[in-house]
């Protein structure tokens, strides 16, 4: 048997501590089932002032207490704590920052959530963050075979460790994977002097004028990836947003390979989700209805048991689609559906949105906030799930509506079209309702068809069996990662 490789994931979330979106599932999965393999992973996030050490089971390293970390001329202490991540069969070691200042004083990982303005001191923060990482392997003595490095807010580490650390991590490789190309961490110049990077290295983590995160990661990295076939060659060939980027990634690593998610059986399971008034596989797929009373009266709608129900569970942002659903309210809405919506981000949206409710007082549910019970009993309760996105990168929604017999009604990018297959009703083929264009007109038609469709009782069940019986375990993902790690140490 091949021997055991040692890993490094890195990652600004991960559930159970920290989540804002799909990188926080993620971080957790991806790692367990990594494990899975028989490697030595472990993972390393920061504790961020909205973390229970009590409920998370945080507890003190010694040998982790108060690192020196210089950020510019200052240095501030780093206390690394630790905890697991674990599901019935696996255990993950997990490594957790905690800096008084930079993180326990901050409820918000990235944003003020008063003000939903990002943290003018974000720079230091992850700079620090990213340098904790290499110490605590340092004070450890634990270099790891490969660091897999995740999003804008680990990408100063692969510079910090060929330019700094080079003999001490000379076998390590580093894999850099990209979940969304639309934040990069950018910051002014001016904040490449408190990277403590050598002055000679500057214009290669420098893009457009301002300190890159994400630039510095792709440069100094083994190996770039993303989380979508799509999305990847989106990316590359300039359909899809990445500041320039993309031609960074082809100068250095030639190619950008995009590899889907999966869904977390402990975690995402309509059989044994304890939020759930009912439980449910795919023989009785029928319970949902339950759930859907119970969600029902819980935001306060009439439950009307041959109307279908559409769920929406998203960050409030452009990329989201949710003005596609603003612009078709009133269409929307003449039919006989109703909707429940659970997300925050935007203020204006936010007011926008919950303005429907009040528009719409018998057809839509809305709750503005962080609710993850809440997500869950949506993905059991709704019929439909709407993700009209201008783009997304994978998507994690439309993978947990299939798992719980809820049928996606999506916008043909990235990840959603790398998985949603659109409903044949002559073949009976297909997993869902999908539409090409980003426009009001062309979401109302997919979700025309799929109400249509609803009360087609034998064309539902084949479209909802057809999610159903997808196979969409984590340990593809598992595999595929534990592979080119295996392929880069050969190199
Ligand atoms: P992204 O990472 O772009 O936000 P994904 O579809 O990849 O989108 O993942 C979103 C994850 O975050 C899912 O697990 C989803 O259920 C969860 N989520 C998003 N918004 C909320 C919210 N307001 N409350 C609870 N869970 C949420």
């Amino acid at each position: 048997m091949a021997r055991p490789l040692s890993i490094l994931f890195v990652s600004s979330e991960a559930y159970p501590f920290a989540k804002t979106g799909g990188l926080a599932d993620v971080s957790y999965s991806l790692p367990l089932a990594i494990r899975e393999f028989g490697h030595d992973i472990r993972v390393m996030i920061p504790k961020y002032g909205s973390i229970s050490e009590r409920k998370n089971k945080i507890h003190e390293i010694n040998r982790l207490r108060e690192i020196p970390i210089p950020i510019g001329e200052n240095s501030w202490p780093a206390t690394v704590k630790s905890s697991s991540m674990n599901n019935p069969r696996q255990k993950v070691q997990a490594y957790i920052t905690t800096n008084v200042n930079y993180f326990d004083a901050k409820k918000g990982f990235y944003a003020d959530p008063l003000t939903g303005i990002n943290y003018p001191d974000n720079d230091e923060r992850f700079i620090f963050f990213n340098k904790t990482v290499l110490q605590t392997c340092l004070v450890l003595g634990w270099f790891p075979d490969i660091i897999h490095c995740n999003d804008w807010q680990t990408g100063l580490i692969p510079a910090l460790i060929r330019t700094i650390y080079p003999q001490e991590f000379k076998r390590a490789k580093i894999v850099y994977t990209i979940h969304n190309f639309n934040n990069l961490g950018s910051f002014a110049s001016e904040s490449f002097d408190k990277t403590g990077l050598p002055a000679d290295v500057r214009d290669s983590v420098l893009h457009n004028g301002n300190l890159n995160f994400a630039k510095a990661g792709t440069m100094y990295s083994d190996c770039v990836t993303t989380v979508s076939p799509s999305y990847a060659a989106d990316i590359m060939s300039g359909a899809a947003y990445s500041d320039g980027i993309n031609n960074v990634i082809a100068s250095r690593h030639g190619e950008l390979s995009g590899i889907i998610h999966g869904v977390d059986n402990y975690v995402w399971n309509p059989k044994n989700d304890s939020y759930l008034a009912r439980n449910y596989d795919r023989t009785s797929v029928n319970d949902k209805f339950l759930n859907k009373e119970r969600l029902l009266n819980r935001v306060g709608l009439p439950v009307q048991y041959t109307t279908p129900l559409i769920g929406m569970i998203s960050r409030f942002s452009e990329q989201k689609g949710v003005r596609l659903l603003l612009e078709a309210a009133d269409e929307l809405f003449a039919e006989n559906v109703q909707l429940i919506i659970l997300g925050e981000g935007d203020p204006e949206l936010q007011d926008a949105v919950s303005e429907l409710k009040e528009r719409f007082p018998t057809k839509v549910g809305v709750k503005i906030g962080f609710d993850d019970e809440l997500a869950h009993l949506i993905e059991a309760s709704a019929d439909m799930f709407l993700m009209p996105s201008l783009f997304e990168p994978c998507g994690l929604n439309q993978l947990y509506s299939f798992v719980y017999g809820t049928v996606p009604i999506v916008r043909a990018t990235g990840g959603l079209a790398d998985t949603v297959s659109d409903f044949n009703p002559e073949t009976k083929e297909g997993n869902g309702f999908v539409f090409q264009e980003f426009a009001a007109d062309a979401m109302l038609v997919a979700v025309r068809r799929a109400l249509h469709t609803f009360h087609e009782r034998e064309q539902w069940e084949a479209v909802q069996q057809n999610g159903m019986n997808g196979d969409y375990s984590w340990s593809a993902s598992g595999r595929y990662y534990s592979e080119l790690y295996r392929s880069l140490l050969r190199d």
